[in-house]
């Protein structure tokens, strides 16, 4: 993508109505735009990250068994009627009425959508359990949408749904999901904890918050360090094993992790000093056991091996996929701008051509683009000067910063500077590339 022909609009200034790191990197990046309260635009660099963290959600939920669809935005209201929640949803819940004056509403969660159509089609404990999901727009009207896309009031989420013919089936899906969301956020560079949440009047300990730390959170929360040090992605753990499952949450939740609301300061006492974490917590992700709360109301109900019908055991999984741009930026930022991951990041490489008109810039330039791809690097082709392409490259926080200068490019070299740490190196155009791989 070459900058000079692309929307991306970078601003030097902090604009005054971010208050957190994130949400001004977002704006001043030219990531989004807001077009109307807790609404946003998503520009083609933020679009970039936006896909790219849907993509790795979508890889673990698929590797952990789960089947994507796709259900509408807008709902009718009788399916919220049957589960009893059109009003006590409240305010929240953006209503809207068509022409025929039908009661309709946009869509804040899916658990009535997807029992009806499960109870639609399937009859018999054989076709069980199935884990669905969707990657679909959510409104919800907040009272105070703040903090950029962090709380919004449209927002993407991951939204799955597991049915079961029993407990322990549930409980089984539930553990893979716990173990897709472990890894979906290792990938994304970051440490999110699973703390117990309030399972309301189902009761149980099976309910979790994934919560990763950022001074501006909402919460205070307090885990021990050993969450860290897992590697998720080991295949020590298979979603086909019910006992790797069952040894993955006995690791899950055998360390100290809390939330404020259930924070036990005796057990905290336990956790040696120096393993210790402590701050301010952002949610990005929530599952949720309710056993039959939809299917019994709404009549979802299968044949067990003994003929009788029962309804089924349900769950709910969500992951907040556009909150998750800012968590990752809180999580990884500096003074001069965002430092991606290179999982998510929206090119590989920043390329600045320093002397546009320069013949061996131009060349070197028009080569590294051919040969990176222009899905890989953004190419900073505009008429600006060095200090401003440098400047901009940093706050865009691309992984890699090709600069190509007058002098280096006459003798075939340009500077490669790794945008995490800093370090620049001057290489030939080969040994650049193979570096950015
Ligand atoms: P919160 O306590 O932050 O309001 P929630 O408990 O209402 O979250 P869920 O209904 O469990 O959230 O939704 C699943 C995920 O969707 C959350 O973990 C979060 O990452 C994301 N999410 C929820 N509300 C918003 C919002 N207003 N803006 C952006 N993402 C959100
Ligand atoms: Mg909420």
């Amino acid at each position: 993508m070459r900058l000079s022909r692309g929307l991306v609009p970078t601003l030097k200034e902090t604009p005054a109505e971010a208050q957190i790191t994130s949400h001004r990197l977002m704006l001043r990046a030219g990531l989004v735009r807001q077009t109307s309260a807790g609404i946003y635009a998503w520009l083609p660099l933020g679009y970039r990250v936006l896909r790219n963290i849907e993509r790795i959600v979508r890889e673990e939920q698929d590797a952990a068994g789960a089947q994507e669809l796709l259900m509408p935005t807008i709902q009718p209201a009788e399916l919220w009627r049957e589960s009893g929640r059109y009003e006590d949803y409240g305010k929240e819940m953006l209503r809207i009425r068509d022409r025929h004056e039908r009661e309709m509403l946009y869509g804040p969660t899916n658990e009535e959508m997807i029992t009806d159509l499960m109870r639609q089609s399937v009859k018999s404990y054989r076709e069980l359990p199935q884990i669905l999901y969707h990657i679909q727009w959510k409104f919800r009207d907040e009272v105070r949408p703040r903090f950029g896309v962090m709380r919004g009031r449209e927002f993407l989420m991951k939204d799955a749904y597991s049915f079961d013919l029993d407990y322990a089936g549930a409980v089984v899906s539930y553990r893979k999901m716990m173990l897709a969301y472990m890894r979906t956020f290792q990938r994304l560079g970051l440490k999110a904890i699973p703390m117990v949440a309030d399972t309301g009047p189902i009761g149980g300990d099976l309910s979790h918050e994934f919560i990763i730390l950022a001074p501006t959170g909402e919460s205070q929360v307090y885990y021990n360090a050993a969450f860290e040090e897992i590697d998720y992605s080991s295949d020590a753990f298979s979603h086909a094993s019910a006992e790797d499952l069952q040894r993955f949450f006995g690791l899950m939740t055998s360390q100290y992790a809390a939330t404020d609301e259930k924070h036990d300061i005796d057990a905290w006492g336990k956790v040696a000093p120096d393993r210790r974490r402590e701050g301010r917590g952002i949610e990005v992700g929530h599952i949720f056991y309710f056993g039959t709360k939809y299917s019994e109301p709404m009549g979802f109900r299968v044949a067990g091996p003994d003929g009788k019908p029962a309804a089924a055991e349900m769950g709910s999984y969500g992951i907040g996929v556009s909150r998750l741009v800012g968590a990752v930026i809180e999580a990884s930022h500096d003074a001069d701008g965002i430092v991606w991951p290179d999982s998510v990041a929206p090119f590989k490489a920043a390329l600045l051509n320093l002397k546009r008109g320069d013949a061996a810039c131009d060349a070197i330039c028009e080569d590294v683009c051919a040969r990176l791809g222009a899905d890989h690097v953004l190419y900073d082709d505009r008429d600006e000067r060095a200090g401003v392409k440098f400047a901009d490259a940093d706050l865009m926080g691309h992984p890699w910063q090709i600069v190509v200068g007058p002098r280096g490019a006459a003798n075939g070299r340009v500077e490669l500077k790794r945008r995490a740490g800093g370090q620049r190196e001057e290489l030939s155009v080969e040994d650049a590339l193979a570096r950015v791989g």
